[in-house]
């Protein structure tokens, strides 16, 4: 019986694999493309030897060409934490634009539906709060997360284009801050960062004075939302996130209760540009999609507590 094809680029990273995932118990032949700059094939050991699942070293941003019939591109190819693309400016900036560019062009050729991963990001520092899709955002193109924020809207923009004048099926999601297992220790986001520190002793390190919010979602709920979205008929773009808002502070704060770390909160510069609030309205999701999240910040951050900690013994 045929098995509809699945190309999922930044497959190594830690969303895309959690999508190889999904889509392989889903019923797909999953084909993985990522250049492993941020990426690591350990988040994809043990499809190894799966004969669904493929896996092809590549930069996306490059020319490609892959045989055979593909029904599905989900494009999550980026360095996707401040950390991440402070160090590799260029290259975000390239596979959001140049990457999304070859993605469409490789869909385009396949008639296959592609689904572009957005974030959060193109709110910028959101003056409208929590964020509704037809809020247009407040971004600097030329402070230091310009390259991210400029790179994901141009994503978006061309995504529009190749629907609009190829006719192309494509779907964009607006990806809010998430987490779970697979995430990288030193990627140098809040939650890996808490919890690393909590878990070796040191001092935690909240940045400004820890009143700034996020809205941290669960993986397994972020994917199963994209997942909705993929198989929707909505072109236009849908937030995912959970939108249980926390401050910075009271964050360090639950890494260091569910740790039982002795360690202390420390306070230290805010980066530029930090978004003081970030909150998704996820109306949209719920009404097109039937979707909303499940897991608890507890719940899920005993499971990715416990993840990192069989990171750090072994
Ligand atoms: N943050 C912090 N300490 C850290 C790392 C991050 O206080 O060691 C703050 C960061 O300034 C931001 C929030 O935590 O306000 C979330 O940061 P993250 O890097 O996870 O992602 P962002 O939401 O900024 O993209």
């Amino acid at each position: 019986m045929y098995k509809p094809t699945a190309v999922v680029t930044g497959g190594a990273g830690f969303l895309g694999s959690h999508l190889c995932d999904k889509l392989l118990a889903e019923g797909y032949k999953v084909i993985a493309v990522d250049n492993l700059i941020t990426g690591n094939t350990n988040n994809i050991a043990h499809l190894i030897g799966n004969e669904n699942f493929s896996f092809v070293k590549h930069d996306i941003t490059n020319y490609i060409y892959l045989p055979g019939r593909i029904d599905f591109i989900l494009h999550f190819a980026s360095p996707a934490s401040p950390i991440d693309y402070l160090k590799l400016p260029i290259q975000t900036l390239k596979v959001g634009s140049l990457g999304t560019h070859k993605v469409l062009g490789l869909a385009k050729e396949k008639k296959a539906r592609v689904l572009i991963a957005s974030t959060s990001e193109v709110y910028g520092d959101p003056v409208v709060h929590p964020q509704t899709e037809d809020y247009w955002g407040n971004v600097n193109p030329i402070g230091p997360r310009g390259v991210y924020d400029e790179a994901k809207r141009f994503a978006e923009a061309i995504t529009m284009a190749y629907h609009r004048y190829h006719g192309l099926d494509t779907r964009i999601v607006r990806i809010f801050n998430t987490y779970g297992p697979r995430m990288r220790l030193d990627d140098g986001r809040a939650l890996p960062a808490f919890v690393g520190q909590a878990l070796r002793g040191e001092d935690i390190t909240v940045f400004g004075d820890g009143s700034q919010t996020r809205s941290f979602c669960y993986v397994s709920d972020l994917v199963d939302g994209i997942f909705k979205l993929l198989m929707s008929n909505e072109v236009d773009p849908v937030n995912i996130g959970n939108p249980s808002e926390i401050t910075i502070k009271q964050f360090a704060e639950e890494v260091i209760k569910l740790t039982g770390t002795k360690s202390k909160i420390v306070y230290q510069e805010l980066p530029v540009d930090d978004p003081k609030v970030r909150q998704p309205n996820i109306e949209k999701a719920k009404r097109i999609l039937g979707w909303e999240p499940k897991v608890g910040r507890s719940e899920g951050l005993k499971t990715t507590i416990d993840y990192f900690k069989k990171v750090i013994t072994a």
